[in-house]
């Protein structure tokens, strides 16, 4: 298919073109793989065709082999994606991409340079909506349907190049069939979306600062809708509106945002923390899945009088300092649950596993042949220990490095050191006890009274293990 060269793309597009359309191993974007791709790009060159079968390293099902017609043979010498990525991205690469379902193609795309630790931005453009926009008097707007629509020739339905091809020619077809005005009103409708919430006044999110921080977007009568941190208050707020990880929960909230907020902090921990603690106060309609501290438990072993180890679920500012915790739940039933799931897996016995259970009978456990025999002697109250150990091993919470109490500073990035901001905390055995903010100084004494009850979050765990252990530039620990 040779082309001249045109001084535009197409109405609405302002730059080359890539449609694409890809074979995969089933329609699961995260697990399934691509067993082939085409290409047809339209740049300042013209119209180029290209596509290759790809090795996807796992075998084909029966029914996706029929069809697409493309068999374990055909890709067992087929290059794999990393052999082809270089050449995919060139292709793809500064143009739009176009798909017909856009979201598939691109979706697998993008997971597969994600594998290879590339990350791919492109402008979308998706020939489904496009058909959905500009013949809203057709039902139907698969392929399948468009094809028969505009007799378009094809050869090998569902082979990745002919698909791409019928999709191209799809376009130039509308391109034709419209009007300009109409043909550009359709894809701009497209490729500025996902857009900001239509009832936001874009300058406010051009004056939310760059630098660490807590936001908050608000809906109609300033009602809370979400509170969310991050080092660049801007850039994250901004990524609320891209789309690209949109949940239909997510863009529900978009809609709704009126005004955003912001506050700044001293730097990340800060923001942490303030988040944290707005979420709890304020509690925002869409920070449900936030809501996780109000008290957090935690399982410790404690030896009976018979040197068994007893797992016993306790909240977490309740721990005992010198024993080891592992995991960290939102509820206590989360934490029995993981129990006994844990001894359904691993052979443990009920009696220790499922708090409450009547110590004389075989356990139930036993009875379901799931048990290896605690309860009925077969297994020696050391044995059962190393094993509960181990099965706990993998959820268990990095030892409190220090004998006790430490004071964490953190410091704005920002001004010369006698007048720079901080916020100081008081931690203990991964939790919070106070906080202090000011400048130069912090006055630990003060900050040592204002102790008050432990907090823990799962954030706070993981941010204190980085910080704590592997201390950040801005950050400075302080003897007590
Ligand atoms: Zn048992």
């Amino acid at each position: 298919m040779a082309e001249t060269t045109q001084q535009c793309f197409f109405p609405g597009l302002d730059g080359p073109i890539a449609v694409v359309d890809i074979e995969t191993t089933g329609g699961n974007v995260t697990r399934d793989r691509i067993t082939e791709i085409g290409i047809v790009e339209f740049d300042h060159d013209g119209v180029k065709e290209w596509s290759t079968l790809i090795n996807p390293g796992m075998a084909i099902p029966r029914t996706v082999q029929a069809l697409t017609g493309i068999n374990n043979d055909m890709v067992a010498d087929a290059p794999r994606f990393e052999q082809v990525a270089k050449q995919i991205w060139q292709r793809l690469e500064g143009k739009i991409f176009v798909a017909h379902n856009v979201r598939f193609d691109y979706g697998f795309i993008r997971n597969a340079f994600a594998d290879l630790g590339f990350s791919m931005q492109l402008n979308l453009l998706c020939t489904v909506k496009l058909s959905r926009a500009l013949y809203p008097e057709y039902k139907r707007h698969g392929l399948e349907a468009i094809i028969e629509r505009f007799n378009i020739p094809t050869s090998a339905r569902h082979r990745a190049l002919e698909d791409a091809k019928a999709t191209y020619h799809f376009l130039k077809q509308a391109q034709q069939d419209k009007s300009a005005a109409d043909f550009m009103a359709a894809v701009q409708l497209q490729t500025k979306r996902p857009s900001l919430p239509p009832g936001l006044d874009p300058s406010i999110i051009e004056q939310l600062p760059n630098g660490p921080g807590v936001y908050y977007f608000y809906g109609d009568n300033d009602n809370l809708l979400y509170v969310g941190k991050s080092v660049n208050i801007r850039k994250r707020v901004m990524s609320h509106f891209s789309g690209d990880k949109a949940s239909a929960k997510a863009m529900t909230m978009c809609q709704q945002i009126r005004d955003i907020r912001a506050t700044e902090t001293t730097g990340e921990l800060s923001a942490l923390l303030l988040e944290s603690a707005e979420i709890k106060k304020q509690q925002p309609i869409f920070n449900r899945r936030l809501r996780r501290l109000s008290t957090l438990y935690t399982i410790q072993l404690l030896e009976d009088s018979k040197g068994l180890l007893r797992p016993k679920v306790t909240p977490v500012t309740e721990a005992q300092r010198h024993l080891k915790m592992y995991g960290l739940f939102p509820a206590q039933k989360k934490a029995r649950n993981a129990l006994q799931e844990t001894a359904k897996a691993t052979g443990l016995c009920d009696h220790v596993m499922v708090p409450g259970t009547d110590p004389q009978s075989p356990c139930m456990g036993r009875q379901l042949k799931r048990c290896e025999g605690l309860c009925v002697g077969e297994v020696s109250v050391v044995q059962h220990n190393v094993w509960l150990m181990d099965a706990l091993a993998k959820i268990g919470l990095s030892a409190w490095p220090f004998a006790g109490r430490v004071c964490l500073v953190e410091f704005t990035r920002s001004g010369d050191d006698n007048d720079k901001r901080y916020t100081a905390f008081l931690l203990d055995n991964w939790c919070l006890l106070a906080s202090q903010e000011g400048v130069g100084d912090p006055d630990i004494q003060e900050l040592s009274r204002m102790a008050c009850e432990p907090m823990l979050d799962r954030d706070l765990y993981r941010y204190l293990c980085k910080a704590l252990l592997k201390p950040a530039k801005d950050t400075r620990l302080l003897p007590l």
